[in-house]
């Protein structure tokens, strides 16, 4: 067995435990990185990136078998003509690109990468078991970014004809039909993308509206865009079981109805992998099912640090690369906390959903008085130009000294506004400072502007 000895020992080689790599490396700190399966983790390689692909190569096959919005702009097309196992080949290199960027980034950093399984013996070694052969690793400080993973339904276990979204988004063929529990970001990001591309879908939430992670106000305009593409949304509904092609499901109403589907995607949340590489041995503080931390990702075992989705929601990827980094920085001797005004948090869906900081009612019960200011897409130049005007972008402030504590928006490619929304949040902005900022003409964060404009009772175009 091979020993060897670093100052840093990351278990993970997703967001959150590569980014710590990385900035360990560029700190100086002897590092090595162990992945048990590909580098970029569940983001990289079954999440974020494949997910995206899907949704752009959907759009532009909607696009063109519903013509309506070209023809309107002179275009005439002929017929589509979709090659889906091609558009997976596609999306695989992209994610091929991704992966081999992030080790080649982890090289520059001075990083040693190791492909194997971990498991840990104690706080401060570690055993990893490569086809290259056995490390024993010895370490003064363990960072756990062991990730999540898809949760099954006991009465729809995966396999078959039942799929994750890792199996989903590995589908060489577009389902005719495919039936999606769970109306979250995963169901409705996937649910809108195989609709757009061909599939028949139907969607079954336990809860009684689609997304009920975001307030309905901003879920409105998905559910109208999931009716103009004939996506069924059954909520307050529940899936009981799959067998020849049905999936019986009891409505909000207790009735029972079976609903034809070659395949079923569950996505009904992930959990934290935390069983099967020894963690449990550690004995840490849990919070749920999840490592507790604190607020510098420090776990109950000194210099045994914990980041990313394993120590729960909100389980995004530039949350896991943040405590990541932070990790890192800590442990070179920096002092740090992890104390972020927002995350923000984006749906992929169509019209795609930004919410960062508090929505009105959590504003609301946190401070009283709060001024709301909206402004409609629809009497946005630039929206109108690329003929998707549907949505707003919304804004909250403190009534008494208008310091900003929520911005959110639904809308065609807001997601891209979610920058200026973070860093007004971070900067502790106030309306004015929004208002007084001269934002470029034409463009869809003119909303923005003229939503601060409208919370101060002067909106200048509605
Ligand atoms: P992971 O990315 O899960 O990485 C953990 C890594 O640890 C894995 O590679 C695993 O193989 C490795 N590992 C585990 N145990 C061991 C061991 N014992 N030894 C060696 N290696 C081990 N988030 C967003 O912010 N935006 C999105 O658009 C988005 N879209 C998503 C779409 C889908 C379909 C899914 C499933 C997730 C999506 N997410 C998105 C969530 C995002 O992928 C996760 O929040 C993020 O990947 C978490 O990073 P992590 O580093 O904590 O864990
Ligand atoms: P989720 O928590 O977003 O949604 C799960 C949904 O399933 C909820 O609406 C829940 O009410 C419903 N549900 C639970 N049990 C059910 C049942 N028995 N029958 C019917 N519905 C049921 O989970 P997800 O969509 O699986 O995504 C997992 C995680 O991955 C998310 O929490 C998120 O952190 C991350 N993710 C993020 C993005 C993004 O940032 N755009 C995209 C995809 C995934």
């Amino acid at each position: 067995m091979n020993e060897l000895r670093s100052k840093v020992l990351v278990i993970g080689g997703g967001p959150g435990g590569y980014v710590a790599a990385i900035r360990a490396g560029q700190l100086g700190l002897d590092t090595i990185l162990v992945e048990a399966d590909r580098l970029g983790g569940t983001c990289l390689t079954v999440g974020c990136i494949p997910s995206k692909a899907l949704i752009h190569a959907a759009g532009a096959a909607h696009a063109l078998r519903e013509p309506q919005a070209l023809n309107a702009i002179g275009l005439t097309v002929g017929r589509p003509e979709l090659d889906f196992a091609k558009t997976i080949g596609w999306k695989d290199s992209i994610v091929a690109r991704l992966t081999g960027g992030v080790g080649a980034l982890l090289k520059k950093a001075k990083v040693r990468t190791l492909l194997g399984s971990a498991q840990i013996v104690d706080g401060k070694s570690a055993i990893v078991r490569a086809d290259t052969g056995e490390s024993r690793i010895e370490t003064e400080h363990l960072v756990i970014a062991s990730g999540s993973e898809p949760t099954p339904l006991p009465a729809l276990p995966f396999g078959g004809a039942v799929l994750s979204s890792t199996d989903a988004l590995a589908l060489t063929e577009v389902p005719e039909a495919l039936a999606v529990v769970g109306a979250g970001y995963i169901g409705m990001e996937l649910g809108q993308a195989f609709a757009k591309l061909g599939a028949r879908v139907t969607i079954v939430e336990a809860l009684p509206r689609i997304l009920p992670l975001y307030d309905q106000e901003l879920t409105q305009p998905v559910a109208r865009r999931l009716a103009d593409l004939g996506v069924e949304a059954l909520v307050g509904a529940r899936a009981i079981s799959f067998d020849k092609g049905l999936l019986r499901v009891t409505e909000a109403d207790g009735k029972e109805r079976a609903i034809p589907a070659d395949k079923v995607l569950v996505a009904v949340g992930r959990r934290p992998r935390t069983a099967g590489f020894g963690l449990e041995a550690l004995d840490l503080a849990m919070s749920g099912p999840f490592l507790r931390i604190d607020d510098k990702c420090a776990t109950s075992m000194r210099n045994v640090w914990a980041i990313g989705d394993v120590t729960g929601e909100p389980m995004l990827a530039h949350r896991a690369m943040a405590q990541g980094a932070m990790v890192a920085e800590i442990i070179a001797g920096e002092r740090r906390a992890f104390d972020h005004k927002a995350i923000p948090a984006i749906c992929f869906t169509d019209p795609e959903i930004v919410a960062v900081g508090l929505s009105p009612e959590a504003a609301k019960a946190a401070h009283g008085e709060i001024r709301i200011g909206h402004f409609p897409f629809r009497a946005n130049g630039r929206a109108m130009t690329l003929q998707d005007d549907e949505g707003f972008v919304r804004v909250v402030a403190r009534a008494d000294n208008h310091v900003v504590l929520g911005i959110h928006a639904v809308g065609a490619g807001v997601s891209e506004l979610s920058a200026a929304f973070s860093l007004a949040l971070e900067m502790g902005a106030r309306l004015e400072d929004i208002a007084l900022t001269i934002h470029a003409h034409p463009t869809m964060s003119e909303a923005f502007h003229e939503s601060a404009l409208a919370a101060l009772g002067h909106p200048l175009h509605v």
